[in-house]
Formats: structure tokens, C-alpha cells, sequence
């Protein structure tokens, strides 16, 4: 699942992860678990990192500002780690950018190995390189991983026609080809990440995590959210 960092704050609450989010989200996590699924997290890092002034005045500029973003993820998927384990979920984070007291560096066959053992593994610093997204690291890590699937935990219950918040003819739509999500210029997720799942045939569920119960359903195969396909 990539948990996006703004589904851990309140609205326009930046800076902040609000307790209460994290704790239902670790309760939606350990349902998914006991039900037998190997879970794996990417989090993002939204929440804190674009609330930051100095980034959108461009003062830091764009590495030195996605590094602080990196960062932002490993202090999210550090106090998510701790949210899952008062819930009673083992968990390892592993991270892209080396912190050896912090977190165990990505490794495809320990992350598969802890996913075997009933861990949930927190993948944390996106893909530890400027110029990309946890959106883009949570494709490549579902790939890397084996993942049957890769669900995008946000806000929004879907891909909409247009705006849902502008135009009120604005519909749902259940399943989206990735070509079509491109060609619609989607923002929910980024591009680079569509073409990714495309090219690996990765199918992706973007569905609202703030719904109490919805990742269970997603898992269950209930028809929620906007599916993107080949
Ligand atoms: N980032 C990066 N490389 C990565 C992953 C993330 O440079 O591989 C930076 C980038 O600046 C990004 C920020 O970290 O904007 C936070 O990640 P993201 O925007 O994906 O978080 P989300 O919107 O999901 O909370």
C-alpha cells in the first residue's frame, strides 16, 4: 500500500501527523493482517515536507528539497511503525537512504523474507534518489516485492471524470486503463508511476483510507475505489 504523507494530517494541518489517523490506520493495517495478507507500506511525506515555505519559495532548491522530503517519509514510517506495534503488528521499516540505527537498508529478499514471517514491512526514503515520488517507489517496490497489487491510500474515494469539487456531473469511474489515467493527465498519482504499472503489469486501486473499514473491503475484493489496469 502506498499511505500518502497528507492522509496522516488533518486539513491544511501541515507539519503534523495526527494521532488519531495513524491509529486507525494501524487498527485498518492489522484487520488486513489477521485476515492473512502480506502487507507492505510505502510512505510518503507530503504532511510535512509541503508545508515547509522555503521549498515553494524555491530559496532550497530541488535536491536539497527532495532530500528533506526523503527525510519527512522516515519520520512518518518511523511513527507509523510505532502506531502498528502498540496494535500488536510486528513490523520492520527498510530504507532507501542508509541510517543503520534507524532502519534496515532496502533488501528485496529480507523485505520478502520479514512479508513471510507476517511482518509488515514500512518501506521508507521513497527510492533514496531527487526527482521522484513515493508514488513512483511505491510501483517499484510492489514490483520488486512480487506484490499482487498496489493500493494508493488517500483522501479521495477515486478517479473522477473531472473535479468532483467543481463540477457536480463529475463521475466515478470503477476501472481506468493506464493509457486512459495518462492521457487524462490523473493527478492523484503521478505519471511516472502509471507508466511503471503499466509496463509491468501492476494493477493499481486508488480508494479512500479515511473510511473506516475500506481497506479490508479493498483486500476482500470488494469493488471500491478506481481500479487502473492494463
Ligand atoms: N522524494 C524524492 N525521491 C523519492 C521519494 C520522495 O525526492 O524517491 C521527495 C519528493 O520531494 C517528494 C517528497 O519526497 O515530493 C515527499 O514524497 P511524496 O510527495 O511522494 O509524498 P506524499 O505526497 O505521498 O505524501
Amino acid at each position: 500500500m502506498k499511505l500518502s504523507g497528507e492522509a496522516l494530517m488533518e486539513e491544511n494541518d501541515f507539519g503534523l501527523l495526527h494521532s488519531s489517523r495513524l491509529q486507525q490506520y494501524a487498527e485498518e493495517v492489522k484487520k488486513v493482517v489477521e485476515m492473512g495478507a502480506q502487507v507492505a507500506i510505502v510512505i510518503g511525506g507530503g504532511n510535512i515536507f509541503r508545508g515547509f515555505p522555503r521549498i515553494k519559495e524555491k530559496i532550497i532548491n530541488r535536491i536539497e528539497g527532495d532530500y528533506m522530503g526523503m527525510l519527512a517519509t522516515v519520520i512518518n514510517g518511523i511513527a507509523f511503525q510505532s502506531y502498528l506495534e502498540n496494535v500488536g503488528i510486528c513490523t520492520c521499516i527498510q530504507t532507501a537512504i542508509k541510517m543503520d540505527e534507524i532502519a534496515e537498508p532496502f533488501g528485496i529478499d529480507r523485505a520478502i523474507y520479514h512479508l513471510e514471517k507476517g511482518k509488515v514491512v514500512i518501506f521508507v526514503a521513497g527510492l533514496g534518489n531527487p526527482y521522484f515520488t513515493t508514488d513512483t517507489a511505491a510501483v517499484l517496490r510492489a514490483i520488486e516485492i512480487k506484490a499482487d497489487i498496489l493500493l494508493k491510500g488517500t483522501r479521495v474515494d477515486g478517479i473522477y471524470t473531472t473535479d468532483p469539487e467543481k463540477n457536480k456531473y463529475a463521475k466515478k469511474l470503477k476501472n481506468i486503463s493506464f493509457d486512459m489515467a495518462y492521457q487524462m493527465g490523473i493527478k492523484v498519482m503521478d505519471q511516472t508511476a502509471f507508466i511503471l504499472g503499466n509496463e509491468n503489469d501492476l494493477p493499481i486501486i486508488i480508494f479512500d483510507i479515511n473510511k473506516k473499514g475500506n481497506f479490508k473491503k479493498v483486500i476482500s475484493g470488494e469493488k471500491i475505489g478506481t481500479m487502473v489496469s492494463k
